[in-house]
């Protein structure tokens, strides 16, 4: 399963160059033919769609317990990241499916950071032995995160439809940690597990994790199977948000809401209200992203190749086998698209959080079938709506 993918972050502090310098919220590069190009910080890489769980919210429908035949090869694979370390450097998260059902995962993981990338791994967790625990740090991959979505076995394994994926999962955290490999618990909040929030938190702190990423459910793939009933409504996002905010000023672990880029206005009305500034000091790297990344600089690379904005935007810019990477990131009009807020419609359009949330592009794209459309899972009326509406 593919979890969190818009915003893993590295190491905390690795969302900035190699020489510490941390990225501004709209990173370019000027190109040589002078167009300024949008800087890639976080690329997922769907190594293969062959999984050994089920699970009720994963991105896709068609996951195997084999790997697929049409999975990039070894070959492809090296020449994809050949051309992805041509133009840019981002952080690349080999995730899938389970990547570590593919032989040659470590090979891929030793030629990009040959190449100067910083890798990380997005995992089930329950593959992972002493040995592959070792071999994850020998190689240097630089964290692990590893999805957990509920405070106990009974919930966890209900979601991931497989009995022991809990205890498992558990286990190769521990052999991650006794190898001394970082570890990031990533959770999908949704109806299942919602009041297991304060339980989850505080198991990552006991198996410590350094990270707790909380994904907010996008209905795609096996999403929209179970959406209507485990979806949280808007008014409960709005109040584990809020939560998520007053737990993160506890810094006991590197907090991030994924895919609920409405945190982005809840951090700062929060800060407003409470008289704090916003900044490093006050809120760490929240401070340096923004909600929705997708395509502009976080993107999704499918098994087959296929470039999407994000792993929940099934809106596809291109295919590595056919095109550089460079050329697709830089000039699909996709892309294009999605780097003008200012294309945005209904209340996004006209809100004042538009630069720091944007709202999810994939949730209304699933829900009207138009990318640009409002975030429909967002509370805030924004005042100039407020206005036309008390106009008409
Ligand atoms: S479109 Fe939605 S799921 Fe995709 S990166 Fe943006 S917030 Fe996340
Ligand atoms: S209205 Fe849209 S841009 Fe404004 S806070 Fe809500 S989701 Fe974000």
């Amino acid at each position: 399963m593919l979890n969190n993918t818009c915003s893993l972050k590295v190491n905390g502090a690795k969302e900035s160059t190699r020489e510490g310098k941390s990225l501004p919220r709209t990173a370019h590069h000027r190109h040589p033919g002078g167009k300024k190009q949008p800087v890639l910080r976080l690329l997922f890489w769907e190594t293969t769609t062959g999984c050994n769980l089920e699970c009720a919210h994963c991105r896709r429908l068609d996951v195997s317990q084999r790997l697929a035949k049409s999975d990039l090869t070894t070959e492809e694979g090296l020449a994809f990241i050949d051309a992805l370390t041509a133009t840019q450097k981002p952080i690349l998260v080999f995730s899938g499916g389970e990547p570590l059902m593919r032989p040659d995962i470590f090979e891929l993981a030793a030629y990009a950071i040959g190449r100067g990338l910083i890798v990380a791994l997005a995992t089930n967790g329950t593959l992972v032995t002493d040995q592959i625990a070792a071999k994850i740090k020998s190689v240097g991959i630089d964290r692990v995160s590893i999805s957990i979505d509920g405070e106990n076995a009974e919930t966890h394994d209900g979601f991931r439809r497989l009995p022991g994926s809990f205890d498992r999962a558990l286990e190769g955290i521990a052999y991650l940690r006794a190898h001394d490999v970082p570890v990031q618990i990533n959770s999908t909040v949704a109806k299942h597990n919602d009041d297991q929030l304060p339980g989850i938190y505080d198991l990552a702190i006991d198996v410590g994790a350094i990270a707790l990423h909380l994904f907010m459910l996008v209905p795609v793939g096996c999403g929209v199977q179970i959406a209507d009933s485990v979806m949280l409504s808007a008014e409960r996002q709005e109040e584990v948000l809020h939560w998520f905010y007053d737990k993160s000023k506890e810094k006991a672990l590197q907090m991030k809401a994924t895919c609920a880029p409405h945190y982005y206005r809840i951090m700062r009305q929060r800060a407003q209200a409470e008289g704090t500034k916003i900044d490093r000091s006050t809120h760490g790297m929240a401070v340096l992203t923004k909600g929705c990344l997708a395509g502009t600089s976080v993107c999704f690379v499918s098994h087959k190749g296929q470039v999407f904005p994000c792993g929940y935007l099934p809106v596809e810019a291109g295919n590595v086998r056919h095109q550089p990477f460079g050329e697709i990131w830089e000039n699909a009009s996709l892309f294009e698209t999605l780097r003008r807020p200012e294309l945005l419609k209904g209340k996004c359009g006209v809100c004042e959080y538009i630069k720091v949330c944007g709202g999810c592009r994939a949730r209304a794209y699933g829900e009207v079938g138009d990318l640009l459309e409002e975030e429909p899972y967002c509370i805030y009326q924004p005042p100039i709506q407020i206005s036309k509406t008390l106009d008409n």
